[in-house]
């Protein structure tokens, strides 16, 4: 069986789309808040039965493939390794893309895992590991967290995981492009990244280490270092703890969001649960998406309060003012983090600050204070500029409006001024300009997608030339091309690279929309009343041609041939059956 039907067979969209948006049974179907644009009623509609999704807000749908690939921001190929991974289905070697690469990947992985062993082995079983221990001991990390997040230590030396590596014959090539290791260009020779440091594995989301993070044992700078990018790690890709965490965010719709795995893992033995770590304080868009997938509702940054630190956190305001996401900006005590923090009063007095945090747009305004003067007009005018910038990025407009008032009020400014600052939005990827496609192309449509015995014959009687001029045309003639390319069916997943946005809206709608099941008769009805309008048409732009001739009153010869094309379209359409329209 092709791996595309077994996944089909085995994968359930309603369970995938779960894992973006929440979703409620409304007679037949399921509808959630639309995880491609922000919205506050739902629009967004999957059909168990179809194993369909569409959203009727912003015209985003399709299969599942569809929704993981733009979801996860997958190419298809990618999509079918991530569906067959999930639900345990094994990739035949050929479907896979550029196999050099994905090996690369799998070394990589492999790589990773086994340096994991490497670094644990030394923190348990070495003089220099008992005094990394001694320190998380001291740090109040308990054996349950040193275990369940992986911890380990690289020892204090220049080649320590190279020769563990060298015995196992893997090149420092290799380490070098897993970011274990580093090439000194004056010495010809490599050196081990991480030395002396507590190392913590960075995981993906399904739990795998990906990359290291290590903190300093020995006072070196920098206090934290992380990985380089690498085939399976890039920076600001990923957020720190959500393979641990990312159920019970989902549950309380709300996140945490701190700096570091310090951090993190502090407050994680603490039973703070709803957690994720940025690793670096510029938070980026794709981390805050990545939240978004798993609460929905609010954001709390919790960073260090240092430039660096409320920077990012105006950064995060900013993201969240894009995601439709309402942030909170949790600022703790002078001189403390969040690890010290719980360290020193616990994980009540965290979640007892957590209520009185500063909302997003109060912390935007309070941070441009700070750069001006509020009392100086023409300060003001700037600090009121900053913010409407700001403001324009959020797509909801009763949002919006709420927060110009809030605005106005906190700046003491009128409420017109600063609307007249706020710039009209680009136009919103919402509601993409509805196509309206004959019945009959819509008969042809759900044909080829959800009726695959009929869809055989009709690929093999369709004669693209009939199709000229009808807005589906695109679909059809890629439908063509794959058909012919691959010997299978199109699915609607192949085909939307190809359309624009509204064709390919239209075509989802249409699929999830109509229950009606065309019989093989109406295939060839169908063709014929296409044919028909084809000849019609040609019929029509020929006796203008022939008008235009007369007019200019050109020779005879150049019109006859014309006159005989337009008989023998009128034959044809007479041999036609008979139709009561
Ligand atoms: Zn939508």
């Amino acid at each position: 069986m092709e791996v595309i039907d077994q996944i089909r067979q085995t994968a359930n969209i309603l369970e995938i789309a779960s894992q973006y948006t929440t979703l409620k049974r409304s007679g037949r179907r399921h509808v959630g808040l639309c995880p491609f644009h922000s919205e506050k009623t739902p629009s967004f509609t999957i059909d168990e039965e179809k194993q369909l999704f569409h959203c009727f807000g912003c015209g985003a749908g399709g299969d599942l493939f569809t929704l993981v690939m733009e979801k996860e921001n997958l190419s298809f190929s990618e999509a079918l390794r991530y569906l067959a991974q999930k639900y345990h289905i094994t990739l035949p070697e050929r479907k896979r893309l550029s196999p050099q690469y994905k090996r690369l990947e799998e070394n990589i992985l492999k790589l990773t895992e086994s340096a994991l062993a490497f670094f644990k082995k030394n923190l348990f079983n070495t003089g220099e590991g008992r005094k990394a221990l001694e320190y998380l001991k001291k740090r109040h990390i308990s054996d349950e967290i040193i275990q369940k997040f992986k911890l380990g230590y690289a020892l204090n030396s220049w080649d320590s995981l190279i020769s563990y590596f060298q015995r196992q014959k893997v090149s420092p090539k290799l380490l070098e492009k897993a970011g274990l290791v580093i090439y000194n260009p004056k010495k010809e020779s490599y050196y081990d990244r991480f030395r002396g440091r507590i190392i913590f594995p960075i995981f993906s989301e399904t739990g795998k280490a990906v990359a290291f993070g290590g903190r300093s044992l020995f006072d070196a700078e920098p206090k934290y270092l992380n990985s380089p990018d690498t085939p399976i790690y890039k920076k600001g890709g990923l957020l720190y703890g959500l393979n641990f965490c990312k159920e019970v965010i989902r549950e309380k719709q709300e996140i945490i969001l701190v700096e570091g795995y310090t951090d993190f893992i502090s407050l994680f033995q603490a039973g703070i649960k709803n957690l994720a770590a940025s690793l670096g304080t510029s938070l980026t868009s794709e981390q805050i998406s990545k939240a978004r997938n798993f609460a929905r509702k609010k954001m709390i940054i919790c960073f260090d309060a240092d430039t660096a630190g409320v920077k990012a956190a105006g950064r995060a305001v900013s993201l969240g003012f894009e995601e439709g996401m309402q942030t909170y900006i949790l600022r703790l005590p002078q001189g403390n983090d969040p690890d010290s923090f719980v360290r020193k009063f616990g994980a009540e007095a965290f979640l007892k600050s957590i209520e009185g945090s500063t909302p997003g747009l109060k912390f935007l305004i309070e941070m441009q204070k700070r750069d001006f003067n509020s009392d100086i007009p023409e300060e003001k005018a700037q600090i009121a500029n900053k913010i409407a910038s700001e403001l324009e990025k959020i797509s909801d407009l009763v949002v919006r409006d709420d927060y110009i008032k809030q605005t106005c009020e906190y700046l003491g400014i009128d409420e017109g001024d600063l609307r007249s600052r706020i710039k009209q939005k680009k136009k919103e990827p919402t509601v993409a300009g509805k196509i309206t496609l004959l019945p009959v192309e819509e008969i042809l449509l759900l044909i080829l997608f959800k009726h695959k015995a009929i869809a055989q014959s009709l690929l093999g009687s369709l004669n693209l030339q009939y199709l000229k001029g009808l807005r589906s045309e695109p679909i059809f003639r890629t439908a063509q091309i794959i058909y012919d390319k691959n010997k299978r069916l199109p699915e609607i997943s192949d085909v939307k690279r190809e359309l624009d946005k509204s064709l390919y809206s239209s075509l989802s709608e249409i699929l999830m929309e109509s229950d009606y099941v065309p019989s093989k008769e109406e295939v060839k009805d169908c063709l014929e009343i296409i044919k028909e309008r084809y000849l019609e048409n040609k019929r029509k732009e020929l006796r203008i041609q022939i008008d235009r001739l007369q007019r200019n009153k050109e020779e005879d010869d150049k019109i006859k041939p014309l006159l005989k094309q337009i008989a023998d379209i009128t034959n044809q359409l007479s041999a036609m059956p008979q139709r009561n329209q």
